[in-house]
């Protein structure tokens, strides 16, 4: 066949210090932009450096990321999470009680 595949379009990618849990989405995009601005300073025969970013889950409330597959509870990010799914609990053991 003619046509064949080559790998091109080399590129490095660097990842901040920052994707441990309890890390908030701000921190990060911070930590980025900082390691931008050194990698203009500091390293030769770059082209091009930007934050790329992709689309994610966070709580509300404290902007954690979102690590449960509950849709309202997130394992207790924060006292304000924590807070709704006592609620929760606290309601639908009301309801039980009342029926
Ligand atoms: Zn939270």
């Amino acid at each position: 066949m003619p046509r064949k595949n080559l790998r091109n379009n080399y590129r490095v990618e660097i990842t901040p210090r920052t994707t441990a849990f309890g890390i908030v989405v701000g921190d990060e995009k911070d930590a980025c932009e900082k390691i931008v601005e050194q990698v203009r300073r500091h390293v030769d025969d770059v082209a091009s450096v930007y934050v790329v970013s992709d689309d994610a889950s966070v709580c509300e409330f404290c902007g954690r990321r979102w690590t449960e597959d509950d849709a309202l509870y997130n394992g207790g990010c924060c006292d304000e999470d924590q807070k709704r799914e006592d609620d929760r609990w606290e309601k639908m053991q009301r309801k039980t009680d009342s029926e």
